[in-house]
């Protein structure tokens, strides 16, 4: 096993209110086996980075927060354990296999592509080390995550998910949109099918009140995780939230930038808004 957990859970520092935020792929820890071809720093532009840390406010509201530690473009914890590719892979997968779109891309379960479209691996991937990570770091994050939106469902009778993110100013190679500029935040519901419209447009109305353009679905839909856990008709609301990375960091260096301090707090005022229709909803 390896040393680092795969996930770290905050909890809530004040009573719990049913509202659970995951970060999925700001991890920074690369485990050891991690042969990525390309240099660190253009592997690391898979990341989400920071944004487990921008939303800290969470445990202050009551939310529970988990964060991932392992690195997205080593397994994705945001994509289905079917989304896999079986060319990127030395010997036969025994599991069922769906490629979807992102897979394509080269950006499924396990990347097969850098930022830019540049080659991951110099190799072909063993069946058995995709296997591990699904099991040591894929798997440990799901479990958890779905523990806690058990755990306050059962509570409260209803759990409201945000399924937190950024991305990239500009769409590239990897991306449905090359070249085009993003809104600053992009709200994914899968068309209105994984919670309540009125919390997607209470989201919305919150950011644009602080002066943010903010878009539906476009280009970001929501992927596995609002998938799994968004079923609206049984008082479960997921959301996924994307920041446009440089409104906080520059994106090659991956450091804050001048604006990541209002970006904190107009976050911290967004939670406190959800927070607010979380219980008025209750
Ligand atoms: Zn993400």
């Amino acid at each position: 096993m390896p040393s680092m957990l795969p996930y770290r859970r905050h909890e809530p520092s004040v009573d719990p209110i049913p509202l659970v935020l995951d970060s999925p792929h700001s991890g920074e820890f690369y485990p050891e086996d991690f042969d990525h071809a390309p240099p660190r720093e253009l592997v690391r532009q898979a990341e989400d980075t920071h944004v487990a840390r921008l939303y800290r406010g969470a445990p202050g509201v009551g939310a529970a927060l988990i964060e991932a530690n392992f690195p997205r473009a080593y397994i994705d914890a945001n994509r289905s354990l079917a989304d896999i590719d079986p060319d990127l892979l030395a010997d036969p997968w025994h599991e069922p296999v769906a490629p979807s779109r992102k897979t394509e891309l080269g950006i499924g379960l396990v990347w097969r592509m850098a930022r830019g479209g540049v080659p991951m691996y110099e190799r072909k991937l063993a069946a058995a080390e995709v296997q591990r990570r699904i099991e040591h770091w894929y798997l440990p994050y799901h479990r958890a995550l779905q523990a806690l939106l058990d755990a306050r469902h059962a509570a409260f009778g209803a759990v409201w998910h945000v399924n937190c993110h950024s991305m990239p100013a500009r769409g590239d190679a990897l991306s449905d949109d090359p070249g085009r500029e993003r809104a600053d935040f992009v709200l994914g519901d899968r068309d209105g099918t994984t919670c309540d419209a009125a919390f997607t447009a209470l989201v919305a109305a919150e950011l644009r009140a602080m002066g943010y353009d903010v878009a539906i679905n476009d280009p970001y839909k929501g992927v596995e995780l609002v998938r799994i856990h968004g079923r609206p008709a049984e008082r479960r609301h997921s959301l996924q939230i994307e920041i446009k990375r440089t409104l906080y960091m520059d994106e090659q260096t991956l450091a804050p930038n001048a604006g990541y301090a209002k970006l904190e707090r107009d976050l911290d005022r967004l939670l406190a808004a959800i927070r607010a229709h979380v219980l008025g909803q209750r």
